[in-house]
């Protein structure tokens, strides 16, 4: 599927290579813009067929988005993005399109024009995007935040009321989101308001200018804010629920293989020992052991079915654990839902083997007219198939549990050991 397009002359001066590097980012522009293009017309056509087939006007595109998004070997939230600008470039702003195919505009510079102009009215759209683009020698020489301000400042002047009405909308976007850093740390980023984002951050610098200790200002403040939230002192343990997988061999010390925390990913042996172990020692927070079973092979946990409908619950916290992340290749976002990959209602089962963690947006796509997904458990290696309404196929697999090498493991025979701990509280 992936070949390489471009050859570097080894013996290329260097004239020639930076000429050559500028040639493939003017080719990266116009790829963008041509992009766009097949984009655009793809909705038109799918929107058409809809109309021919009789799909009502609510259900139709349903799907499409992702399909975008996994053409682009992106994840699938990021399929609405992707269309929205198409269809504004291609519909709405021509002298942006043009700018973008001539290299005058990377497709970040273009995206930042789209999304600062997306509250205009077409008329005014067009008219920002000719007072910016039209001339592309005034773009010459303008950075992100450049091109950002100019396309800010001529929608306030175009229409303030529109930029006013848009802040008021924003709001509703608040959210609060975590991401790994490195070496076991871990950003928690809140997008609030204005206001309350610099009431909170008044608040812990008030409490750093009011503590006098050996930590730093900035600790100080990392502690409050976790105290604060969490409604205990930051060098507790963690009170609330904290799904860790590990295999027993790491719990008592035998090796060193990463555990894996739900919503962080891998953690080094040692720490995984150490969250146990303050769990296991404070009273307020009850941890649990389970054992599961990874096979022998290939690692993945081993395969459970139920005759209900609806996954019982130790079936759909076995396939949690197995997924981690929503199952759509690309898309990392956590699961909320456990999915048969072949509708109940088509005689799917209710297995670990058919079922899928998915999140919500995925679980909608691919309800969507002619998506198939098809599921395979080979020697443990949990497959799924999605099939798109074109015909294009993608694939994920599970990823392997936390532990050892297998090949270095001595017991065999009654399956592998992995514990999952999970700390809830009182
Ligand atoms: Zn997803």
């Amino acid at each position: 599927m992936f070949e390489r397009v471009f050859d570097v002359d080894p013996s290329a001066g260097e004239a020639e290579l930076r000429a050559q590097v500028e040639k493939l980012e003017q080719l990266k522009s116009a790829a963008a813009a041509a992009q766009a293009r097949a984009t655009a017309l793809w909705a038109a056509r799918r929107r058409a067929a809809e109309v021919a087939a009789g799909v009502p006007a609510k259900k139709r595109g349903k799907g499409l988005t992702s399909e975008i998004a996994l053409a682009r070997s992106d994840a699938p939230v990021c399929g609405n993005t992707h269309l929205g600008m198409a269809r504004a470039l291609v519909h709405e702003m021509p002298h942006t399109l043009s700018a973008l195919e001539c290299g005058a505009l990377s497709e970040w510079r273009a995206t930042l024009i789209v999304r600062e102009s997306a509250c205009l009215s077409v008329e005014d759209r067009g008219r920002l995007d000719a007072e910016l683009c039209a001339d592309v020698s005034k773009l010459d020489g303008w950075g992100n935040n450049r091109i950002e301000a100019e396309a800010r400042k001529i929608t306030a002047r175009l229409d303030a009321a529109a930029v006013v009405a848009r802040s008021a909308r924003a709001p509703k976007d608040r959210c609060v989101t975590i991401r790994p850093a490195p070496d076991t740390m871990a950003y928690v980023t809140a997008l609030l308001p204005v206001a309350q984002g610099v009431a909170v951050f008044a608040s812990l610098t008030r409490a750093a200018d009011t503590t006098v200790d050996e930590r730093s200002r900035s600790q100080v403040m990392a502690d409050t804010f976790t105290e604060r939230v969490t409604g205990r002192p930051a060098e507790q343990p963690v009170p609330v629920s904290l799904n860790l997988v590990l295999a027993d061999t790491t719990l008592l010390g035998d090796d060193e293989a990463p555990g894996w925390c739900d919503g962080y990913g891998p953690v080094p042996a040692a720490v995984v020992r150490a969250l146990v172990s303050d769990a296991v020692a404070d009273e307020a927070a009850k941890a649990t052991l389970r054992r599961l079973y990874r096979h022998p092979s290939s690692g993945q946990l081993v395969a459970m079915e139920s005759k209900a409908r609806r996954f019982p619950k130790g079936l759909a916290e076995f396939i949690g654990i197995r997924d981690r992340t929503c199952r759509t290749p690309y898309c990392n976002a956590p699961i909320r839902h456990r999915d048969h990959a072949v509708p109940h209602h088509r005689g799917g089962p209710t297995s670990a083997v058919n079922g899928l963690g998915d999140c919500e947006a995925c679980n909608y796509a691919k309800e969507a007219r002619d998506w198939t997904v098809t599921t395979t458990d080979d020697g443990g290696h949990h497959r799924a198939e999605f099939r798109t309404p074109t015909g294009a196929t993608y694939r994920s697999t599970a990823p392997p549990l936390p532990g050892p090498p297998i090949r270095t493991r001595s017991v065999m025979e009654d399956g592998l050991g992995i514990d999952v701990v999970r700390f809830s509280a009182a």
